[in-house]
């Protein structure tokens, strides 16, 4: 199968780079987004606005496109089941809907006995007062949530009073991990153990949203081993084509959990645009689009800086960078607090 044009359903700053990635690979491009101002519509050839619920636009997008993948997890199963029966999706749907819900995916993963944070499934407040095991610990919803969004910190049972939110959402409760470190492993999988992996890269986060990313990570050999290869356990398990992230807790004793899969191209990954021969978009749309695997070499070690919110403000326009240093604007038409808005990559 000779793909020409590849759908991208969501328009945001991973769907901008799969854009770019393709263009680089002779693939045209067409994205669906329900958000009339998705930035990566400055990046597309075809750009279709709507609803993801509205089928007679969704036909519309899926009758242009080859194959179609996907930029973020909260898509509707239903939609991308639908889609499926007209073109192939990949990653599978069924990826997406394990994935998508916290619980799903955290029982998957110790099915294939991989350390997770502890969890436990919360239905009514009431639950929370028997669960005193569990604090310190986060409530987090078990759909939708990102950047920390969703998510609840209780420290102590007091705490539980305060607490005012609709259950019916579906909740879980996490212990809170002393964390040492975060780190997270970007795989593409091509098909039966035919995979390429980039080295683990150590994450900085700010209010629970990304700041640093950076390689190499400053762990140990048996972490940067087991990381890897819990991570190809994941990606095989899934039978995953294309590109996936492992984002990983390291504690205070070198313990390492997987704190959650994202089945799609990661923030922590935009460093290997510069810093790989091989970037995790490039992987992706070459996966997805059954194009030829190259093995990956790493070019230089790199750092890379999120701009959220107003700090994009200080790089635009006629900043001069060093030869080292890549600047990305996501052209995103507002500036919201806790918005990914750019990033700079810096080789080291
Ligand atoms: P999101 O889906 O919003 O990315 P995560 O579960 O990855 O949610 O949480 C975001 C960040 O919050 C993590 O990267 C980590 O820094 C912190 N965090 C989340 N859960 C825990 C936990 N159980 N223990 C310690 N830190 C946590
Ligand atoms: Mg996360």
């Amino acid at each position: 199968m000779s793909v020409i044009n590849l759908g991208i359903i969501g328009g945001g700053q991973l769907g901008s780079m799969l854009c770019e990635a393709a263009k680089k690979l002779s693939i045209k491009t067409t994205i669906y987004c329900d958000d009339v101002n998705a930035p990566a519509q400055n990046f597309c050839d075809e750009f279709i606005h709507g609803d993801y619920s509205n089928k007679e636009k969704i036909y519309k997008f899926a009758d242009k496109a080859d194959v179609i993948t996907y930029e973020f997890e909260n898509i509707p199963f239903e939609t991308l089941n639908e889609i499926n029966k007209l073109k192939l999706v990949l990653p599978k749907p069924s990826v997406n809907r394990l994935i998508q819900h916290r619980l799903a995916e955290k029982d998957f993963i110790n099915k294939l006995n991989i350390r997770t944070t502890r969890y436990v499934l919360v239905e009514k407040k009431q639950d929370l007062e028997t669960l005193q095991d569990f604090l310190p610990g986060i409530l987090k919803t078990t759909t939708l949530g990102y950047d920390g969004k969703g998510q609840f910190p209780i420290k102590k049972i007091e705490d539980i009073k305060k607490i005012n939110i609709d259950f019916s959402k579906g909740y879980i409760l996490e212990k809170l991990v002393k964390l040492k470190q975060e780190i997270s492993v970007i795989i593409t999988r091509f098909g039966n153990n035919d995979y390429e992996i980039y080295e683990p890269i150590e994450n900085t986060h700010e209010d629970q949203i990304l700041k640093f990313s950076k390689i190499p990570a400053d762990i140990n050999e048996k972490i940067f081993n087991l990381s890897k290869d819990w991570s190809i356990r994941i990606a095989e398990e899934l039978k995953y084509i294309g590109t996936l992230c492992v984002e990983f807790f390291i504690d205070r004793n070198e313990n390492l959990y997987v704190n959650e899969i994202a089945p799609r191209v990661h923030n922590s990954g935009h460093l290997t645009i510069n810093a790989y021969n091989v970037s995790q978009f490039e992987n992706h749309i070459r996966a997805v689009c059954s194009l030829k695997k190259i093995p990956l070499k790493k070019i230089s070690n790199a750092k890379m800086i999120n701009l959220i919110g107003t700090q994009i403000n200080q790089f635009k326009g006629n900043k001069k960078f060093e030869n080292n240093e890549f600047f990305y604007d996501y052209l995103k038409k507002e500036i919201k607090e806790k918005r990914k808005m750019g990033h700079i990559t810096k080789l080291i």
